[in-house]
């Protein structure tokens, strides 16, 4: 299981991130919701060690990183071999089709047969409707199409956490749906995903438990149930969307 311990993190002289410990259990799906600049983004790529953070812990079955010290490339690649991110602006590469965009890291990064990635590769395009695109570059897709590119990029590496930034950003409600139940076949097969988001309804749907973060502080954390239904004036406030 993923965890983290007292986890800092500052920018120039903002204290984004001040203090957080959190779990983030196997096979579930856990939503990071809160206002604006609270620092979400900040703390899913400190996950992935996309943003270093300044002090704290963070464990993943045996690896054990203590940010106050330096961190290796071994132990920075062992985590990211564990993870994969779909990034909120998508970052295809731009000179490569999109089956190669998602064969690239299968096969140069984890040595999967070329066939093998292919064939996996087609199977994801199938189930987000976008399979006749597979020699297409990335310029020629729409905003949400290279959305979806983007999830079935980190998806191709079978990553034991899925990290999502934003998911539905750039979607309408149809292709929403579709990427609702990609998530949820994710989540049915036993992944563990661990999203940002700020759709409420979305993240009704596919998360089980809730991190609710505000000016860089877990002000909840538990089930989902416990947080749609919670009293607390702040949370009922963020809700009813007075942020
Ligand atoms: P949003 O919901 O608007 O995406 P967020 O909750 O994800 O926001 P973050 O993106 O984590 O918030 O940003 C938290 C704060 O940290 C913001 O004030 C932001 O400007 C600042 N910040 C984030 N990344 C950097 C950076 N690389 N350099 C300087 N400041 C940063």
């Amino acid at each position: 299981m993923l965890q983290i311990s007292k986890l800092t993190k500052q920018f120039g002289s903002q204290q984004v991130l001040k203090g957080i410990s959190a779990r983030f259990p196997e096979k579930q799906t856990t939503v990071i919701v809160g206002p604006s600049g609270s620092g979400k983004t900040t703390l899913l790529r400190s996950l992935d060690l996309l943003v270093r953070p300044d002090s704290g812990e963070l464990t993943f079955d045996d690896l054990k990183l203590d940010f106050s010290q330096p961190i290796s490339s071994k132990q920075r690649n062992k985590l990211r071999n564990k993870t994969s991110m779909v990034f909120q602006n998508w970052n295809l590469f731009p000179n490569l089709t999109i089956l190669q965009n998602i064969t690239s890291a299968p096969i140069h990064v984890h040595k999967v047969a070329v066939d093998q990635a292919e064939h996996q590769a087609h199977k994801l395009l199938q189930e987000v409707g976008l399979d006749e695109y597979a020699t297409a570059y990335p310029h020629e897709l729409s905003g949400g199409q290279q959305q979806r590119i983007s999830i079935c990029r980190a998806l191709a590496v079978q990553p034991q956490y899925i990290l999502l930034d934003e998911p539905t950003s750039a979607l309408d409600p149809e292709r929403e749906n579709q990427i609702l139940r990609m998530l949820e076949r994710l989540s049915n097969e036993g992944n563990s995903l661990i999203m940002v988001t700020h759709n409420m309804q979305f993240a009704k749907n596919v998360a089980d438990k809730i991190l609710f973060l505000e000016d860089g502080e877990l002000q909840f954390d538990g089930d989902k149930e416990a947080f749609f239904s919670a009293k607390t004036d702040r949370i009922q406030q963020f809700l009813q969307g007075v942020t």
